[in-house]
């Protein structure tokens, strides 16, 4: 077997060249990091799990007309993806305070919105992805407005879907980030949901008690992080038998 081509390493993912021209392979790390890269840990088991609720989730957007990179689902840590441009923007979607929403306007964490917010970054490690305006994405060609209005409808579509699948098993979805891609279909462009939607990339509390069931575990020295992922997904009723030396605990 020749080995695969890699793409591109990232902090959580690596991408491989896919076995057909346009596919990808993204395989899920267990390397997490918060600030910039400037907090890493490695948390065994995180990988699989952002695999299969990522995976999930990505499969019902796909059904219920929400496109994604997404195809199917490979083994434990890879998933096959169709290749896209990414769209240089992280898109966080809020529907209660927390974080960076409460740090700069003062608003006290857990406070419901009036509304649910969406807000632009722009993607740059280095710049630590500075919130940006429409007219800095437009000014700079990061994305045109009609793929701004395509993003914001389908944003808003995803908020709707998984306020509804995580609040069906006691889960409050305080917010997400997520990053579409441009899809080149002949001579067609198609905006896409790509990257991962998982406990790493959004905010979500225990219903009941609170409790914090996502990457803020990690953020903030709370412990047990893979356990609260691996809750998440026994919740949504996906949990798969680890295989293959894969453990899970
Ligand atoms: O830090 P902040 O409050 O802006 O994060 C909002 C949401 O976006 C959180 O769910 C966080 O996990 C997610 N996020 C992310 N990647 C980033 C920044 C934020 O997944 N680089």
């Amino acid at each position: 077997m020749s080995r695969r081509k890699k793409i591109y390493e990232g902090k959580a993912k690596i991408l491989f060249e896919g076995p057909e021209p346009g596919t990808l392979i993204q395989y899920f790390k267990d390397d997490t990091t918060a600030f910039d890269a400037t907090k890493k840990a490695i948390l065994e088991g995180k990988g699989v799990v952002n695999n299969q609720i990522s995976g999930f989730i990505m499969q019902n957007l796909n059904a219920i007309g929400v496109p994604t990179h997404y195809i199917k689902t490979m083994n434990m840590r890879e998933q096959l993806v169709r290749e896209v441009e990414i769209i240089p923007l992280e898109v966080i979607c809020r529907n209660v305070a927390a974080g960076s929403i409460s740090k700069r306007l003062g608003i006290e964490e857990g406070t419901p919105l009036p509304r649910s917010i969406v807000e632009f970054c722009y993607k740059n490690d280095a710049l630590h992805d500075p919130m940006v305006a429409e007219e800095h994405i437009t000014a700079f060609n990061w994305a045109s407005t009609q793929e701004i209005d395509d993003i914001m409808a389908l944003t808003l579509r995803v908020n709707d879907y998984l306020f509804g699948l995580f609040g069906g098993v006691g889960i409050k979805l305080i917010d997400f980030k997520i990053e579409f891609g441009r899809l080149y279909e002949g001579d067609m462009v198609r905006t896409v949901i790509a990257d991962e939607i998982s406990p790493d990339s959004c905010r979500l509390w225990d219903m009941q008690t609170n409790e914090k069931l996502d990457k803020d575990r990690f953020r903030r020295d709370l412990g047990n992080v893979t356990e609260a992922y691996v809750e998440v997904a026994r919740r949504l009723g996906i949990l798969k038998q680890a295989a293959g030396g894969e453990s899970m605990h």
